[in-house]
């Protein structure tokens, strides 16, 4: 394998890199030259342990020779065609792969290439689909405070992260928020679902109140809020969403970019909570993170509501050059077989016991004022330094890093996610050097 070396002289001005403190960064760098399995090999040939699947993402863990087969072979056969108006083979296929493991009913895929465009899509077919059905001034959106729905103009919008929006000084009109669901006073430490707040989905009616049922499209939510801190849904509370929403003729829209392809045990978090969107935003793990690519579901009801008119019509004027792009789907087929064969999707039922009590044997150390964790991810949260809230998460991360641990810190929580094929022994790594760090930063 070439590893690419970085010398120390190594200049990283030219790359602006995301979502990141860049001159900190550029003062510290940390960098991953390899990776294999559960482990990253750093640039110093160091070897740590990704708790967090790349970003969420690698699911099948690192370095799956059937998926960079599959790439090669398909860059060999077809590089690229459009799906505009012209066709193959593969995403055809994929789709129909795809259809058989998602939710219930949620069987028409529409490809895209990230979490931001599944998001985005998943928005402007609500919106779609409410013309269609007649509504037309159902143009408003939904979000929670909160959430996290990626970077593109209608998943910044709808999301509920004042920090992602304020740089930019506006958004897209319409646009309101459900208040969040996490409440420590009432659930710090919960194992899995906290008990207390399913009336928090009421907050529904408030809306509704103040702007009328008739005006409002859609709500999106994530199933489980992952890059703001992992936080899960108090027990009945999706489902209540659920009712509130077919009341008042309103889509739900579940933002499974994190939550999908087996990350809580089952293949969709509709699938683990039992509740079942009109349209489900995925991304990520679609690929084990291998290609950029993104999916969004959609029910039935919706999909048949576009596909009215003339024959020769467009149904939706929407998709991406890269849309179903072959490699990307070649990439996605050896994925899903991969899953399939190891039961990955699953996988997660079984070992989410033994990740709990690891997590939450974490819960007395110093600074700690919440474990939670469900299905293989969890977020530790701790308490805020006067000074500079989020330091010391980061901080935690950091130290962690030079133990020879990836994970990621949120605001004041950091947050894991391993990949699927993780096993007990390293979920105690985990445990132990964070567990270690956790007293050192203190
Ligand atoms: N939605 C959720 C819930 C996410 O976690 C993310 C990415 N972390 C996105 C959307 C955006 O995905 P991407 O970065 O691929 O655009």
């Amino acid at each position: 394998m070439t590893v690419h070396q970085i010398p120390n002289t190594q200049n990283l001005d030219a790359f602006w890199m995301p979502f990141t403190a860049n001159r900190q960064f550029k003062a510290e760098p940390r960098l991953i030259a390899s990776a294999e399995g559960m482990y990253y090999t750093t640039v110093d040939g160091r070897k740590v342990i990704d708790a967090s699947a790349g970003l969420w993402c690698v699911n099948a863990g690192h370095g799956r020779r059937e998926i960079a087969d599959a790439v090669s072979r398909q860059l060999m056969t077809l590089d690229y065609a459009p799906s505009f108006q012209i066709g193959h083979p593969i995403a055809f296929d994929f789709a129909e792969r795809l259809a058989a493991i998602a939710p219930r009913g949620l069987d028409r895929v529409f490809f895209t290439n990230s979490g931001s465009e599944s998001v985005d899509t998943a928005l402007k077919i609500a919106l779609a689909y409410q013309r269609s059905a007649g509504q037309p001034t159902r143009t408003r959106l939904i979000g929670r405070e909160r959430g996290y729905h990626g970077v593109g103009f209608g998943g910044m919008s709808v999301g509920g992260i004042v920090n992602n929006r304020r740089a930019f000084a506006t958004h897209l009109p319409g646009v309101d928020h459900l208040g969040h669901t996490h409440d420590l006073a009432r659930n710090a430490f919960s194992r899995g679902q906290p008990a207390h707040g399913a009336e928090l989905a009421d907050d529904v009616e408030r809306l509704v109140a103040l702007h009328g049922a008739e005006t409002i499209a859609a709500v999106i939510v994530e199933p489980v809020a992952g890059s703001t801190g992992v936080l899960i849904p108090p027990k009945g509370y999706l489902q209540r969403l659920r009712a509130l929403c077919d009341k008042h003729g309103i889509l739900l829209i579940f933002d499974e970019v994190i939550t999908g392809f087996g990350r809580l045990g089952a293949p969709f978090a509709a699938d683990y909570f039992g509740v079942t969107p009109d349209l489900i935003a995925s991304a990520k793990g679609i690929t084990n993170g291998s290609v950029p690519m993104g999916a969004v579901f959609a029910s039935r009801k919706v999909h048949d509501a576009l596909m009215v008119g003339p024959a020769s019509q467009i149904e939706l004027f929407h998709g991406y050059t890269y849309s179903a792009h072959p490699v990307a789907c070649a990439a996605g087929l050896a994925t899903l077989e991969i899953y399939q064969k190891e039961k990955l999707l699953t996988r997660g039922a079984a070992l989410t016991e033994y990740w709990q009590d690891a997590m939450h044997s974490l819960r007395s150390l110093p600074n700690v004022i919440d474990v939670r964790a469900i299905g293989l991810v969890a977020g530790i949260e701790m308490s805020p330094r006067k000074d500079a809230a989020g330091a010391r998460a980061y901080e935690l991360m950091v130290d962690c890093f030079n133990r020879g641990l990836v994970l990621r810190s949120t605001g004041d929580t950091v947050a894991m996610s391993p990949p699927l094929i993780v096993e007990r022994s390293h979920i105690d790594d985990i445990v132990g050097i964070l567990g270690d760090a956790l007293k050192r930063v203190a």
